[in-house]
């Protein structure tokens, strides 16, 4: 079982930790704590370096597998040996590109379902840019600069973002959180994470945030496309 540093601080960008276990054929490591996401709810992996005992090796997917995190290591160099100290070194620019990626989407979400009531079917993303699909039956064109000055206007308010962890009874008595679609997390699921924007957004998210909407910059809406008559997607830069 791996310790998921970054739920309770996204802005670890070092870590030590020990190597619980080693998967020979997938060149993985499991680690017992971590700093690296391992991608989930549309945003990518981390990469970086792992450090382990003096060898160096480079980070090239991170992925989760029930409760561990595996490590998947670069290059040819021979696989460390279980109980072997490790030091891990994310890289910064991408997993921060991501962070503010990512708060920039809930503060889409946040302001297109105050101001038009669409709720959001999906997203993903990548390092300052994203989409979002939303059941948006009256989104056109002429909409695309008044979502992106509202969206600009959340933005430069300078919301706080908090993050809970919250047993799974307590979250689903948060009426926002319903709107998601809280209610399709699997049974066995006993604690629910929430994301909140202070003022604007709150959901049950797994990723990393920054820790206010001011980090982000700001955004530009690239593009949007219709998806049939009610799902419409919208594309955003974050720059
Ligand atoms: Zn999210």
């Amino acid at each position: 079982m791996t310790e998921l540093l970054y739920q309770t601080d996204s802005y670890i960008q070092e870590f030590t930790a020990v190597v619980n276990s080693v998967l020979v054929e997938e060149r993985a490591v499991v680690l017992d704590r971590t700093a690296f996401y391992p991608g989930g709810g549309g945003q990518p992996c981390d990469l970086g370096i792992l450090s382990i005992a003096g060898v160096e090796f480079s980070v090239t997917k991170v992925k989760k597998q029930g409760e561990d995190v595996l490590h998947f290591l670069g290059g040819e160099k021979p696989l460390p040996a279980i109980g072997s100290a490790s030091r891990g070194i994310l890289d910064w620019s991408r997993r921060y590109s991501l962070m503010r990626t990512h708060t920039a989407l809930h503060v889409l979400c946040g302001t297109v379902f105050r101001d038009y009531g669409a709720l959001v079917t999906g997203g993903d993303m990548e390092p300052l840019k994203g989409r979002m699909d939303f059941e948006f039956a009256n989104m056109r064109g002429e909409l695309v600069r008044e979502i992106e000055a509202a969206v600009n206007e959340e933005i430069r308010k300078g919301h706080d973002i908090q993050v809970r962890i919250l047993p799974r009874e307590e979250a689903f008595q948060i009426p926002d959180l319903i709107r998601t679609k809280i209610n399709l997390l699997p049974e066995g699921i006993m604690q629910v994470r929430t994301v909140e924007i202070v003022g604007l957004d709150l959901q049950a998210d797994g990723g990393t945030h920054v820790h206010n909407t001011s980090e982000v910059g700001s955004i530009r809406v690239a593009d949007y496309k219709s998806k049939g008559a009610i799902n419409k997607r919208i594309y955003i830069d974050v720059v």
